[in-house]
């Protein structure tokens, strides 16, 4: 089935017990065993699994066309299940342009768990060649990457991650499986904080791996089982709820970036625009191979430095000046202020999430905004 269907069905079958179309949100904690004590129904205690956690595994391993997924409370949470699946003396391989938290977790968490860490230039496929050790496990890609947009090549960075006997993880929260399917890239790994798209509407935190197969995911679950980075039932039906109009959003965000994209190219006050959909991008073709549109997220550079992108951000009246993305309501947040002191990110970036209202109303508040900038 192709991917529209699967958005609206996957997970989805009708509830058996009453016939109910949505599936049933069970809060149960625990589960009555047969008298051999096996699951009767196939659960036993939340942290192992809850059937509304289940229904959502099967959906989101079927949109990423894995064999299977593991939902986490976080994408965060997530993220560091991954790590903590690998031997200690393992080295992992990021690319700069990453998930802030994720680059204090390579700092702060993994020398405490005995895995080293570097971080390269992944649009460079010369530079990530010379940064794998024949220790890398790893290779932790992001693309379009947060903040900066970039895009990475998946299909050669799997093939070289592979040939020196390392896996491909893919964070896909920008894109989504409706835009762009990294295993069928070549990646071993898919990475979601289903906070932002997959959830689609600013009310849900969680996060999810898909595997290439079933027992890729084993070691996962135990992690999950034994850490307890679950996810709550209710979290896991709004996500799946979420997931059932992804498809039809996706190329709407997209549409409407593309719109802000093009109305301000080139206009005062505005330095520079990082989306991939630009034919000047950089990363414009590999982006137009990779992925059937370029997504919601944007960064604006603004001129005149950090003041000046900080009135814009402080001037805008439909976006919200606020962190996080992928809800239906635009957003707008200074990253650097959102990243901290230690934050890589240009001080006149602005990152802009996208959302589904008309695009010239969006238009029209960001021209108001830059005025006089
Ligand atoms: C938000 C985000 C994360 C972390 O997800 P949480 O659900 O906030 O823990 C990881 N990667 C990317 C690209 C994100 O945008």
């Amino acid at each position: 089935m192709r991917r529209e269907t699967l958005a609206v069905h996957s997970g989805g079958e009708v509830d058996r017990s009453t016939g109910a179309i949505a599936p049933p949100l069970s809060l149960s904690t625990t589960f009555e065993h047969a008298p051999s004590y096996e699951a009767a129904q196939g659960f036993h205690y939340i942290r192992d699994g809850n059937p509304i956690q289940t229904r959502l595994e099967t959906a989101l391993a079927d949109l990423e066309g894995g064999g299977a997924s593991v939902v986490f409370g976080s994408g965060m949470a997530a993220a560091a299940a991954a790590l903590q699946s690998l031997p200690r003396g393992s080295h992992v391989l990021f690319a700069t342009d990453i998930y802030h938290a994720l680059r204090t977790l390579a700092r702060d968490f993994l020398p405490h768990w005995g895995i080293d860490s570097s971080f390269a230039d992944l649009t460079d496929l010369d530079a990530a060649a010379g940064a794998l050790r024949p220790a890398t496990k790893l290779v932790w890609a992001e693309t379009p990457s947060n903040p900066l947009l970039q895009i990475l090549d998946l299909r050669k960075l799997s093939d070289l991650a592979h040939r020196s006997g390392a896996q491909l993880l893919v964070d896909n929260t920008f894109a989504t499986p409706i835009l762009q399917q990294p295993i069928s890239l070549g990646a071993d790994w898919v990475l979601h904080s289903t906070t932002k798209y997959c959830g689609g509407h600013s009310d849900v935190q969680g996060g999810a791996l898909v595997g290439k197969s079933h027992e890729s995911v084993v070691p996962l679950q135990q992690i999950r089982r034994v850490l307890g980075a679950v996810g709550s039932p209710f979290n896991s039906w709004l996500i799946l709820r979420g997931l059932r109009t992804l498809a039809v959003r996706m190329p709407q965000h997209s549409a409407n970036a593309m719109a802000i994209v093009t109305a301000f190219e080139g206009a005062p006050g505005v330095e520079a625009i990082h989306y991939p959909g630009l034919a000047a991008h950089p990363g414009h073709e590999v982006a137009r191979q990779q992925m059937s549109a370029f997504g919601g997220m944007l960064s604006l550079r603004v001129r005149g430095g950090r003041t000046a992108a900080l009135k814009v951000a402080g001037r805008v009246k439909l976006f919200v000046n606020a962190t996080s993305l992928g809800g239906v309501e635009s957003l707008i947040e200074h990253r650097a202020s959102a990243e901290g002191p230690d934050s890589t990110t240009p001080q006149n970036l602005l990152r802009l999430s996208v959302g589904l209202e008309h695009p010239e109303d969006l238009i029209d508040d960001l021209r108001q905004a830059l005025q006089g900038t």
